[in-house]
C-alpha cells in the first residue's frame, strides 16, 4: 500500500448453492440448457404466481452459517427488494433484509503480518435473476438462470487491500466446497462479488466514502480492479480530491473502473416482507442434524494431520487443501499402515497424474485401498520401489489389486538368502577385478557388483539385501591390506 494510506474493503459474496432445483419454484437449476427452457410462471415472474421456499436451499445456507462460525436464526424472513430490474420482470427481488437466516461468523485468513480474523455481517438467501445479453441492435434475455438460489455473504470492512481480499476469496471457497455448499466454480458463475471500497490516511479512525464494484466474477478480477481502485482514490485525495459514494465498473481491457451511477441508498429499496411466504421456522431437530452434516473444518483437520500422522505443516496443508484428496490420504493411509509413506506417494504420485491427466480423483480408477496395498507391498520388502512405480502407473489407469499382480507376474523381490547368495557367488567370480579393486579400498567398486546381481535378478533383488550379502562375503572396503 503506498506511504501512509490504508484501505478498508468489504465484500458481497453471491455463491450459487448445490440444489437441484430453484430457489422458489420446481425448475431445474444448471448452466447448460436451450435458452427459456428451464423457466415456468414463478420464475418468469408471472402476476400471481406463488413462490415456494427451497428447503435444499436453507440447509445449505444453514450448514454454510455452521461451518463459518455464524449465529443461525430460528425466525427468519424473506422481504421485496424493489427497484427496476430488465432482467426480473416482476421488479423486486425475494431477498432477506433485516431478518437474515444467520448473523456473524468469521473466515481466518493469512496475511503477511500473521494470521487475521475476517469478520462476516450475515449471510442470507435469495434468488438470482435472468442473464440479459446485449447483441447489436437487440438485447435478448435468458430466464434459465433466474430465481437459482444465491447465498450472499456480506463481509465487515476488515480487508485492508487487494491480497487480503484474494486470500479471504481463496479461504471462503475452500469452505463452502469442504462443506459442499457450492461447486464453487468460477467459469460458470457460481462464484460472484460486489466490492466495497474506501481509504483513509493511516492513523485516522473514521472510514473514507467508499465506492462500489459491482458483478466481478473472477478473483484475479476483484484483485486488479481493487489495485486500481485503490490507487485512484489515493491518487484523488492525494490531488485534494474527494471520493464520490457511487457504483463502479471494473473495465478490464482499459485495466481500471469507471463511474456508473451515484449510490441509491439501501432505503430506495423500499424492503417489505414477502405477503407470499410464511416466515421460516427451524425445527431444532434439523439444525441438530445439519450440524451433524459438518465436515472437519479444513483448519482442523490440517492441525490433525499434524498433531497424529506427524506430517509437516506443509505436508498437511497439501494435503487438506482440498476435501477429497484429504479424505483419500486418510483412507490410503489407513490401509497401508504408514501415514508418513501415504502422505508421500498421495503428494508427489497421486497428485502428479490428477493434474496430469486433467481427470479428478474420483474419476482415477486407482482406489485408496489399493495404493494403500501397494504402499503395504513396499513397506514388506515384496516389491522394490522401481517395481512399486510401474505397478502405480497401470494402478490409477485401470485398477487392480496390487498383491494379486505381483503373484501373477512374478514380480515380488528375491529375499530368499539362498538364492541371493547363490547370485552373489556367480558375480563375485565372474568379476574378479572389480572384487579386487572393492577389497584394495574402491568403495565404489561395490556399486558395480550390486548392479550386476540386480541384473541378474531381472531387478527383484532388494540392493539393501544384496549389498549386506557382499559385506558380509567380501569383507568391508580395503579388508584385502587390514
Ligand atoms: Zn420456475
Ligand atoms: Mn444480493
Amino acid at each position: 500500500m503506498s506511504g501512509g494510506w490504508r484501505a478498508d474493503i468489504g465484500l458481497e459474496v453471491h455463491v450459487q448453492l448445490r440444489t437441484r432445483t430453484k430457489m422458489f419454484c420446481a425448475c431445474p437449476t444448471g448452466f447448460a440448457g436451450t435458452p427459456n427452457s428451464r423457466c415456468c410462471p414463478v420464475c418468469l415472474g408471472y402476476p400471481g404466481a406463488l413462490p415456494v421456499p427451497n428447503r435444499e436451499a436453507i440447509r445449505l445456507t444453514v450448514k454454510a452459517g455452521l461451518m463459518l462460525g455464524g449465529e443461525i436464526a430460528r425466525t427468519s424472513r424473506f422481504d421485496r427488494k424493489n427497484y427496476f430490474y430488465p432482467d426480473m420482470p416482476k421488479n423486486y427481488q425475494i431477498s432477506q433484509y433485516d431478518a437474515p437466516l444467520v448473523a456473524g461468523g468469521a473466515v481466518e485468513i493469512a496475511t503477511v503480518a500473521g494470521p487475521k480474523t475476517v469478520r462476516l455481517t450475515r449471510i442470507h438467501l435469495e434468488e438470482d435473476v435472468a442473464k440479459s445479453m446485449h447483441l447489436e441492435g437487440a438485447s435478448l434475455v435468458d430466464f434459465n438462470r433466474a430465481g437459482t438460489p444465491l447465498m450472499e455473504i456480506v463481509t465487515e470492512p476488515d480487508l485492508a487491500d487487494e491480497d487480503e481480499a484474494m486470500a479471504f476469496l481463496v479461504a471462503l471457497k475452500e469452505a463452502l466446497i469442504y462443506a459442499q455448499v457450492t461447486e464453487g466454480n468460477l467459469e460458470e458463475g457460481q462464484l460472484r462479488c460486489d466490492i466495497n471500497c474506501s481509504v483513509r490516511r493511516t492513523g485516522e479512525t473514521g472510514l473514507g466514502v467508499k465506492t462500489e464494484i459491482k458483478n466481478m466474477n473472477t478473483f484475479k478480477g476483484v484483485h486488479r480492479a481493487l489495485a486500481s481502485e485503490i490507487r485512484r482514490q489515493i491518487r484523488e485525495m492525494e490531488g485534494g480530491g474527494r471520493i464520490v459514494q457511487e457504483t463502479r465498473r471494473w473495465d478490464e481491457a482499459r485495466g481500471r473502473t469507471a463511474s456508473m451511477r451515484t449510490k441509491e441508498h439501501a432505503h430506495d429499496y423500499r424492503y417489505f416482507p414477502e405477503p407470499d411466504l410464511m416466515p421460516v421456522e427451524l425445527a431444532e431437530a434439523d439444525l441438530a442434524a445439519w450440524r451433524g452434516e459438518l465436515p472437519e473444518p479444513p483448519a482442523a483437520r490440517r492441525a490433525r494431520f499434524e498433531a497424529d500422522y506427524g506430517l509437516p505443516a506443509y505436508d498437511a496443508g497439501v494435503l487438506t487443501a482440498d476435501r477429497a484428496v484429504a479424505d483419500f490420504f486418510e483412507a490410503a493411509a489407513a490401509a497401508a499402515g504408514d501415514a508418513k509413506l501415504a502422505s508421500n506417494w498421495v503428494m508427489t504420485e497421486v497428485l502428479r497424474v490428477v493434474s496430469e491427466s486433467g481427470r479428478g480423483l474420483g474419476e482415477l480408477a486407482l482406489t485408496p485401498a489399493s495404493l494403500g496395498a501397494l504402499i503395504r507391498l513396499v513397506r514388506e520388502g515384496v516389491v522394490n520401489q522401481t517395481t512399486a512405480k510401474e505397478l502405480f502407473e497401470e494402478l490409477w489407469q485401470e485398477g487392480g489389486d496390487p498383491r494379486a499382480m505381483v503373484e501373477a507376474r512374478g514380480l515380488a523381490q528375491v529375499r530368499d538368502e539362498g538364492a541371493l547368495a547363490a547370485l552373489v557367488e556367480a558375480v563375485v567370480a565372474e568379476h574378479p577385478g572389480p572384487v579386487a579393486d572393492y577389497r584394495g579400498g574402491k568403495a565404489a567398486a561395490l556399486q558395480f557388483l550390486i548392479g550386476q546381481v540386480m541384473r541378474k535378478s531381472r531387478g527383484k533383488a532388494a540392493p539393501r539385501d544384496v549389498r549386506a550379502q557382499f559385506e558380509a562375503r567380501l569383507g568391508g572396503p580395503g579388508s584385502d591390506s587390514a
